[in-house]
């Protein structure tokens, strides 16, 4: 009886070593385990993979267009200004007007475009996560 209570003790001994605590809640897990059982979490570094990373770049690249876009048509809403206040072609369209369409225009086109880039943003953190191919 005690014999083998003393030989389960012994055989338990290399399990407990071989085991580590998982990170996020703290339960034994075995050291290569890459998922933890109890709360499902990974243990590893990981990555939403190639679709993921690419939808990040096409919102990072969105946004930058959104950007230059704006820019663009702040200048050109500068030349437009400049011949307004040049030839008056109609007494109703002042400057003053022309800078409340262009800045109606560029705050559009950057609201739509930044919402574009975090509805993509979003969908490359919906991609599910899987253990790094690299270390
Ligand atoms: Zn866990």
């Amino acid at each position: 009886m005690l014999a083998t209570a003393f030989t389960a003790r012994s055989s338990k001994e290399p399990l407990v070593s071989i085991e580590r605590s998982c990170p996020y809640c703290c339960s034994q897990i075995p050291r290569e385990a890459k998922k933890c059982h109890a709360c499902a979490e990974w243990v590893v570094g990981t990555s939403g993979g190639v679709a993921a990373a690419t939808l990040w770049l096409l919102a990072l690249g969105w946004a930058a267009l959104t950007v230059l876009a704006s820019a663009g048509l702040w200048s050109i809403g500068q030349g437009v200004m400049r011949w307004v206040w040049m030839h008056s072609v109609d007494p109703a369209i002042t400057p003053q007007v022309v800078t409340l369409l262009l800045y109606a225009a560029i705050a559009a086109v950057l609201l739509k475009g930044l919402m574009v880039s975090v509805g993509l943003a979003l969908l490359a953190r919906l991609a599910p996560r899987r253990p790094r191919w690299w270390s």
